[in-house]
């Protein structure tokens, strides 16, 4: 293993989405590419709004996807961590009580707004004395902390332009003005830690070598640069990813549960087809379905991802799924397949013969019903009976040693033009209809020895 170490680190307040997907197949396939680790942590110190059931349901997503995590951990297991690093950036005066109610904090925004200045704290707590203090606690009041950005000389409350720049993995020079931004809360009321700090002590101690996120976090890295080496850490390498927006522009959420991971699978898209396009739209790749994680992590480059929109849209799911099944192995779909009841020495050659048709794997079940003579029926325009008739009439005959093959349509559709005189659409479709019961679908040379003799002359209207 190198020495490249990336994580995905959900909140689990939800389930995932075909977005997050982007993000956590960025690092597998960036960590892939490297022989580096991967691990999945759970960002949830926000006990309000994470489950266990949403952490299980990502884990399950994942597996599902073809991501298997080196490692995986619990922030919520680790706040011993978080004490033992907030005790530290206190001792060195850089995490700071502050008292104000968020009534207060809003009103001092609409104030600064309102003289047309930038919203940004204006550290008043720094001011508090011992005895102010000791006063807001007499009146029950509990701090919640901030951390000092090091956007100053000397005076905390006359912030100088600081400049954090960083060589981003995907957007190239970056640059955030330190002095642009509020002192960030790190410990709420209640003791408990926000993901900015947390994410930091953990990446820090855990060695994480290259951060890979959606560019949402941009802003983030300028504060989370210096809380690294606030703690005495070199910051990673960082690269922010665009983010998948379908093409009407509708940005995906976790809230409302739109083309979650769940949802496609229950859809029948295979795991395949969702990695593909949550990985390849925009990039420079053409968006087409890649058989395998090590056929995507070839395709994939991480510095080659656009820095537009990353439009895509939730249909070409169905076109890059009906290319993975047109020549998907009998063995990787054989589990589906029997969960729908195709099974025996058949399933396999059902298969071979249906792959190209369908959309899902679930619609073999159509094709299976169809060979176990649970076809529509009556399907024969009255026009038509006489001449499947007389062609069902001239059917071959079928033996153990000479069973019906690919090649037994041929000679039969053969004998039938040269005894009815029809060709074309005019015999190929009714024959189909009668067949299957349906308009188009598989080759019928594939299906005949399916059907067999007495199962087609079953189906002689
Ligand atoms: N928990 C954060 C999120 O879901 C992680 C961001 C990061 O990768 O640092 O957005």
């Amino acid at each position: 293993m190198s020495s490249v170490r990336v994580r995905f680190a959900p909140s689990p307040t939800g389930a995932i989405h075909i977005g997050n997907a982007r993000t956590a197949l960025f690092n597998w396939l960036f960590a892939r590419q490297r022989n580096g680790h991967f691990t999945l942590r759970f960002d949830d110190t926000d006990t309000a709004r994470s489950t266990r059931a949403f952490a299980d349901g990502i884990e399950r997503d994942l597996e599902w996807l073809g991501i298997e995590p080196d490692a995986m951990f619990r922030q919520s297991d680790r706040l011993a961590f978080y004490e033992a690093a907030a005790a530290k950036l206190k001792a060195a005066g850089l995490l700071y009580a502050c008292y104000e109610t968020p009534e207060e904090l809003e009103l001092r925004r609409k104030v600064l707004l309102s003289r047309r200045l930038p919203p940004v704290y204006g550290r008043e707590a720094l001011q508090l004395t011992d005895a102010d203090r000791a006063r807001l606690e007499g009146e029950g009041r509990r701090p919640h902390w901030r951390f000092l950005l090091p956007n100053f000389d000397g005076d905390p409350v006359a912030p100088r332009r600081t400049e954090i720049r960083w060589d981003d993995l995907c957007r190239g020079p970056q640059l955030v003005d330190l002095a642009s931004l509020s002192d960030p809360v790190l410990v709420r009321e209640d003791g408990s830690f926000l993901y900015t700090f947390t994410s930091v002590v953990d990446d820090a101690e855990t060695g994480v070598t290259h951060i890979i996120r959606g560019e949402d976090h941009v802003t983030n890295t300028g504060v989370q640069t210096a809380l690294f080496r606030a703690l005495g850490a070199e910051p990673p390498a960082f690269g922010h990813h665009n983010l998948l927006t379908t093409a009407t522009g509708e940005g995906l959420s976790k809230r409302t549960g739109a083309l979650s991971i769940a949802s496609l699978r229950q859809q029948g898209i295979e795991p395949m087809a969702v990695a593909s396009l949550a990985v390849l739209t925009g990039s420079s790749e053409n968006v087409s379905a890649a058989r395998d994680m090590a056929e995507l992590a070839e395709r994939f480059d991480l510095a080659a991802t656009s820095k537009g929109a990353a439009k895509f849209d939730p249909a070409d799911l169905i076109a890059l799924n009906r290319a993975l099944l047109r020549d998907m192995p009998f063995e990787a779909a054989e589990g589906q397949l029997a969960v729908l009841g195709v099974s025996g020495p058949t399933a396999e050659p059902l298969w071979l013969a249906v792959r190209g048709n369908l959309d899902r794997v679930a619609d073999a079940a159509v094709w299976w019903a169809v060979i176990q003579g649970n076809g529509p029926r009556d399907a024969v325009a009255a026009d038509d009976v006489d001449f499947v008739r007389a062609a069902f009439d001239l059917l071959p005959p079928e033996s153990s040693d000479r069973p019906w093959d690919r090649t037994t349509f041929k000679a039969w559709v053969e004998t039938v033009k040269a005894a009815t005189g029809r060709g074309g659409k005019a015999l190929f479709h009714p024959l189909r209809l009668a067949l299957t019961g349906f308009p188009a679908g598989p080759e019928l040379a594939d299906l005949l020895p399916l059907l067999g003799r007495a199962g087609t002359l079953a189906r002689r209207p």
